[in-house]
């Protein structure tokens, strides 16, 4: 039986583990991806806080899926009819053919939704990307600022949707600049995290962390437009900043050829086994997976289970065996700020912060895809983190510059940045 999964992420990896677990070698798995290497999102406040090195959020693919027969491309448009998937490959395409189809091909940045967002915004889900924000922003210390305008500019970092992605975001870093940078958090709500909105409680203790981080909260306030110099917010207002951040959602950008399974909102239809149609499966952020009546929520435990069920029903189906319900309940939510800091729940009830911060760790530690990185994130994060970064340095202002005009007059400069060449394009993994 030759299996195409179509993704490097939770759902692909453990779709893989558990083909293997339940078929050994009697089928040909073959993995089609645009780059390499997993990432571990679940690590992004720890990598942008300082608390660990961006490569630990990486696994490489090689090692969690050993096996598979790997293809580096991008699968474009399915024939379910046919059975055969078109990947690009550095320009050119080739057709794959498959018995069984696992679309694993999850969710993109939501920054179409905003002008100027996918051009100026910093996104945070492909490889590379957080190493790239973090570079750009020590690119903004190491050359001083025109006038104090310009340095105030450069010092801000504006992070537009306050989800769960983007409060941890912002809460990390402001506390990787401790003061020197004004982090301001952009929340289209009343409060914080729209999911629990409704739980005062957990906005109180959301609240309270993002404050003592130092983060500038603007609630019921929505950014409409980004360009490189700072944002535009739905009142009117501007913010001037030099950098922000994309944390706005997500979307799913339908695969060609499977339209006719999309519901509205592009994520694929699935029955309650994760088949999408005869041939063809899918799990994860790319699929509209249902329990108990309700959508499950685009994460990665859900797309580990929903994963592992889809491998094992491929194995039940090639020996005749009929495939089995996705029976995953949920088990917890969680937003993390610092060591011992973490906002959670475990099925509904909310957790004192020391016990919600020890459990998110133990069970991140556990699904990170190899043991071997599972043991160098817990070396780094045992480190101090006085020893693996920097003391943060306020943005400085570059001497006042005199220019003598022809006329002998005096002028000072201009306080805008020199032309740039340095602008931020639209950031892609293969960009990263
Ligand atoms: C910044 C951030 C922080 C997050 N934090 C958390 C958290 O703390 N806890 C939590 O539970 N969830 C978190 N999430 C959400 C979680 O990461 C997702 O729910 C999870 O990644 C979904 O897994 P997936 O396998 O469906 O998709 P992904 O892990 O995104 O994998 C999709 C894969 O498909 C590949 N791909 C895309 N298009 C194609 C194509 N056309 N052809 C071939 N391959 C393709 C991608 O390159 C990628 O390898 C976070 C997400 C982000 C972005």
């Amino acid at each position: 039986m030759r299996v195409v999964i179509l993704g490097g992420g939770y759902t692909a990896i453990w779709c893989y583990r558990a083909l293997q677990r339940w078929t050994g070698s009697s089928v040909e798995v073959t993995v089609v991806a645009p780059t390499s290497q997993h990432v571990f999102h679940g690590f992004t406040g720890e990598v942008l806080d300082g608390g660990l090195a961006p490569a630990l959020q990486n696994s490489d693919l090689e090692r969690c899926m050993p096996r598979a027969r790997r293809l580096l491309g991008t699968a474009v448009a399915v024939d379910p009819v046919r059975r055969t998937v078109q990947v690009e490959q550095a320009g050119a395409t080739t057709e794959l053919e498959y018995d069984e189809l696992v679309v694993a091909t999850g969710a993109q940045d939501r920054t179409a939704a905003v002008p100027g967002l996918a051009q100026h915004g910093w996104s945070l889900r492909h490889p590379g990307q957080v190493q790239l924000l973090l570079d750009h922003l020590s690119e903004l210390e190491t050359t001083p600022a025109e006038d104090d305008r310009d340095a105030a500019r450069r010092g801000t970092v504006v992070v537009a949707g306050a989800g769960f992605a983007g409060t941890e975001v912002a809460a990390a870093l402001a506390r990787r600049y401790g003061g020197t940078r004004r982090i301001v958090l952009v929340a289209s709500g009343t409060g914080v995290v729209p999911a629990w909105q409704q739980r005062s409680t957990l906005q109180r203790r959301l609240l309270q962390n993002l404050d003592e981080a130092g983060v500038e909260l603007l609630t019921g306030r929505r950014v409409v437009s980004v360009d490189e110099d700072g944002v535009v917010l739905d009142d009117g207002a501007r913010l001037e900043a030099a950098t922000t951040v994309s944390a706005l959602g997500n979307s799913v950008p339908g695969m060609p050829g499977l339209e006719a399974f999309q519901e509205p909102d592009g994520l694929l239809r699935v029955d309650d086994r994760l088949r999408v149609t005869e041939g063809v499966w899918s799990a994860g952020d790319a699929a509209a997976v249902r329990s108990r009546g309700r959508r499950a929520p685009k994460e990665a435990l859900w797309a580990i289970r929903a994963g592992t069920t889809v491998g094992r029903n491929i194995a039940r189906a090639a020996r005749g065996a009929a495939p089995r319900r996705f029976g995953f309940r949920g088990l917890g939510t969680v937003a993390a700020f610092a060591p011992g800091r973490a906002v959670a729940t475990i099925w509904g009830v909310a957790l004192p912060q020391p016990v919600g911060w020890a459990v998110r760790a133990a069970v991140f530690l556990w699904f990170v895809p190899s043991r071997r990185g599972a043991v160098d994130i817990l070396r780094w994060s045992l480190r101090r983190r006085e020893t693996v970064l920097p003391a943060p340095v306020p943005v400085a202002v570059r001497a006042p510059r005199v220019l003598v005009g022809l006329d002998g007059g005096r002028a000072a400069s201009s306080g805008r940045r020199p032309a740039v060449d340095d602008r931020p394009q639209p950031r892609t993994a293969e960009s990263a």
